[in-house]
């Protein structure tokens, strides 16, 4: 039995919602709980990196909020499971349809909050809307499978359902493209969802929301809890056994607590975590490109990317002469306001983090390593800082297996491949890694030694839907994208049905 759906809402940001202007758009500043959006007793306030000021204050939900929206995700469950796929598909259509027509809002919004270039943002929603599409795709397409038992008497036929409810934390670093990636799947995949956003970037979130609320997503398939209190919301919804999923993306630390909460209750867990990725760049590596590839890996989004290249491992024979190239190339790059025309580089993401970079530098030197260009923070307002280059002779204790998470590149020096990989491999973090050398043959020997989920060859970017991400180690569980991600929200069922093979044919 299938459910039908309703028709789309033609209502745009209806008059319960409370909204705040950021840079001109309309944004809903509630929690969104069993199909409408609510205020909460508390508020928060979301700034501008590029400027320190506040941009909006929105609902500060708890664990009660929490608990509301899983009661609506669970009411929804077993009507949304049961929508025919060709009408999830379509539903799903028109979101994207709608996303598209609002790239321009997203776009703005993402740089008010986050502080990234307009550039960057409208490549990260180009890219969601893609992951959205991925999905879209799946839906009408996922099939099961059928066999003889083994020794005949009866059939094998595999089929899939939905995980049921589920959480999905994203962080503040991509805030489109985290939650389009994980509710295009759990979607997609016939799961309601509770988005809990992060409290830096929530504005995104709530822009998305409400356009799959305009969509016509129906009551309780999708909720949003915004909060400042993490901790007891999702140790509230992880005790309740009717949460069956959590997907997260963040830090390992926190990642690892997830884990522990999950155990009780054997809750399905997705984790995308902290990385410390290699950048090997081989004596015969076209220099140019890899001194390219380098900047755009090191500086995208601030340096504040779980794939960013993190250690610069390069062959003594062209470390020269890469250095050089590298250092060059970094020194052009624009920092400032993502709004303004020319920026390359836009402001840490808060006040904290960037006495973090801060005392990071502090470390590196502490450490003996040699400052080739940068080092400092801005003055004034905003939280800027510039992008900076370490030569690190040594390898210090302190820096191994840390996750820089900032515009700070750290380049060291290797004797031979073998010495690269066993030194990119040194490291608890297993997500992205990549391996510059002309020779393919080599390019593929090296990568197969390489103990990561996703390895570049030649390129220092390399999301994509049609690519499954993740990591191994301490980078996490699950992939997202990919034809396999999917099931990452679906559980085999299996069935058997009893055959008398020999019955009924006389
Ligand atoms: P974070 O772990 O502090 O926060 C991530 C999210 O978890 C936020 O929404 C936050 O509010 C929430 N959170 C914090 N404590 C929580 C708790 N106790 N229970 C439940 N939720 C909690 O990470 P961050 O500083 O926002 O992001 C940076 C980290 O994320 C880096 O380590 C980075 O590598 C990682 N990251 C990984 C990927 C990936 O795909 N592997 C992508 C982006 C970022």
């Amino acid at each position: 039995m299938t459910t039908t759906l309703a028709g789309p809402s033609t209502t745009s940001l209806g008059p319960e919602a409370d909204i705040a202007v950021v840079h001109g758009r309309r944004v809903p500043t509630g929690l969104f709980i069993g199909g409408e959006w609510r205020t909460a007793e508390t508020t928060f306030a979301v700034l501008d990196p590029a400027t320190g000021d506040e941009i909006a204050q929105l609902s500060d939900g708890g664990p009660a909020d929490a608990i509301a929206a899983l009661d609506a995700a669970a009411d929804a469950q077993s009507r949304w499971r049961h929508v025919a796929p060709r009408d999830r598909a379509d539903l799903f259509t028109r979101a994207h349809g709608l996303l598209l027509s609002r790239a321009a809002e997203f776009a703005d919004v993402m740089t008010a909050e986050s502080g990234k270039p307009l550039a960057e943002s409208r490549a990260e929603f180009a890219l969601s809307a893609e992951f959205f599409l991925w999905y879209t795709e799946q839906i009408a397409h996922l099939h099961g499978t059928w066999a003889p038992a083994s020794h005949g008497g009866y059939r094998v036929i595999t089929t899939h359902q939905p995980v049921g409810p589920a959480l999905l934390i994203t962080p503040w670093n991509f805030p489109m493209l985290m939650i389009a990636r994980k509710a295009g799947a759990a979607l997609a995949a016939g799961c309601p969802v509770i988005v809990k956003s992060a409290k830096e970037t929530p504005l995104t979130c709530a822009l998305f929301v409400e356009t799959l609320r305009e969509a016509g997503f129906p009551s309780g398939v999708v909720n949003l809890v915004h909060t400042t209190d993490s901790g007891p919301v999702s140790a509230a919804l992880m005790a309740d056994e009717r949460l069956r999923k959590v997907s997260f993306t963040g830090s390992t630390g926190v990642g690892a607590t997830l884990l522990e909460q999950a155990a009780p209750g054997i809750i399905n867990t997705s984790m995308e975590l902290g990385g410390d990725g290699p950048f090997i760049v081989l004596d015969d590596a076209d220099v140019e490109l890899a001194a390219q590839q380098a900047v755009v890996s090191k500086f995208r989004n601030a340096g504040q990317a779980c794939v960013a290249a993190n250690r610069i491992i390069v062959h003594t024979d062209v470390i020269g002469q890469f250095t050089e190239r590298f250092v060059e190339l970094t020194k052009e790059l624009v920092v400032g306001n993502g709004f303004h025309a020319g920026v390359d580089v836009g402001p840490i993401i808060s006040e904290r983090q960037r006495d973090t970079v801060v005392g990071l530098v502090e470390t590196l030197r502490a450490a003996g390593a040699e400052l080739l260009v940068g080092g400092s923070a801005h003055d004034g307002a905003g939280y800027f800082f510039e992008p900076t280059v370490f030569r690190v002779h040594d390898r210090p204790q302190e820096l191994c297996s840390r996750e820089l998470f900032a515009p700070i590149a750290t380049v060291y020096e290797v004797a031979s491949t073998a010495e690269a990989i066993a030194f990119a491999n040194d490291t608890k973090y297993g997500l992205a890694a990549y391996v510059f050398t002309k020779d393919l043959s080599r390019a593929v020997a090296v990568s197969e030694r390489l103990d990561f989920g996703m390895v570049g060859v030649n390129r220092g970017i390399m999301a994509d839907p049609a690519a499954a991400f993740g990591g191994v180690k301490a980078s996490g569980l699950g992939r997202e994208g990919g034809h396999d991600a999917i099931h990452d929200y679906l559980e085999p069922k299996y069935l058997a049905l009893t055959v008398n093979e020999e019955e009924g044919l006389s």
